[in-house]
């Protein structure tokens, strides 16, 4: 039975669409069947693994507005045991279409349940806001993963992703649960990376995963190169940390 995991964080560059990209790789690469759902209109998600988001035929926005069947548009094996749901620009107007659409927040779940037994995990990458997608991809998931960056203003924003998480738990997805915090971008040449880690440590009532995510150039490069890490450079710190997340996420 699949486990769907969305990646949110309503703060833009935190390293969500990284991990989404690169847990979901690994995860492949270790033999889980995975569907990974760009559900951000900027469809780094899709490009990231390999997907051509503009010349996608169907892609996340006509799953919402009807215009399209779950199996129309899956992305069949974009890397070994990995499909693809894709995105693009053309998301952004979902918002607009969703007003006054009866179970608005349910649309991609009613989707992914019909196919999620065909994968060990669905791994949902979400925008960097609070916004109706979100809504819809915690109204889909078991679990929210949220990717903490390693600097000043961590924290900040922090409580209002859980309270919403917690709105969506009592109001419309009574199993979802918070997976974890993640560290990602840790500089292990500056003492703040350390101390972001310890004061969210001592702050946060939730579980974090051992794994932290180091800063890796390869990284920032693989996205451009339409790899996932453990392709573009399968040696880098970068890759052996998500393989690592990946080992942690299906021992969870
Ligand atoms: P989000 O999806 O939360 O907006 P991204 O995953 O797109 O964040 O990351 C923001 C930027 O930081 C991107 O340019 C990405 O390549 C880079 N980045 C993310 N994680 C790392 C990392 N561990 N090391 C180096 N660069 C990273
Ligand atoms: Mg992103």
């Amino acid at each position: 039975m699949g486990r769907i995991i969305a990646i949110a964080n309503q703060k833009g560059g935190v390293g969500k669409t990284t991990t989404a990209i690169n847990l979901s790789a690994c995860l492949a690469e270790k033999g889980k069947r995975v569907l990974a759902v760009d559900m951000d209109p900027q469809g780094n998600m899709t490009s990231g693994l390999g997907v051509d988001k503009d010349n996608a035929e169907k892609t996340v926005y006509d799953l919402i507005i009807g215009e399209a069947e779950i199996n129309e548009v899956i992305c069949q094996e974009a890397l070994e045991n990995l499909d693809v749901i894709p995105t693009n620009i053309d998301l952004s107007a979902a918002e607009i279409e969703l007003i006054g659409v009866e179970d608005k927040e349910y649309i991609i779940r009613n989707a992914i349940h019909r196919v999620k037994d065909e994968y060990d995990f669905v791994i949902i990458d979400c925008p960097p806001s609070l916004s109706m997608l979100t809504v819809n991809a915690m109204t889909t998931a078991d679990s929210v993963l949220v990717p903490i960056q390693c600097e000043y203003y961590a924290l900040e924003g922090l409580s209002q992703l859980i309270h919403t998480i917690e709105l969506v738990k009592e109001r419309l997805n009574p199993e979802l649960e918070i997976e974890g915090v993640v560290f990602t971008m840790y500089d292990a040449r500056t003492n703040l990376s350390l101390q972001v880690v310890e004061n969210v440590k001592d702050n946060l009532n939730q579980n974090i995963y051992k794994t932290i995510i180091p800063r890796n150039i390869r990284l920032a490069e693989a996205p451009s190169y339409g790899m996932p890490i453990n392709k573009y450079d399968t040696k880098s710190t970068g890759a052996e940390s998500y393989r690592m997340l990946a080992e942690e996420v299906i021992n969870r």
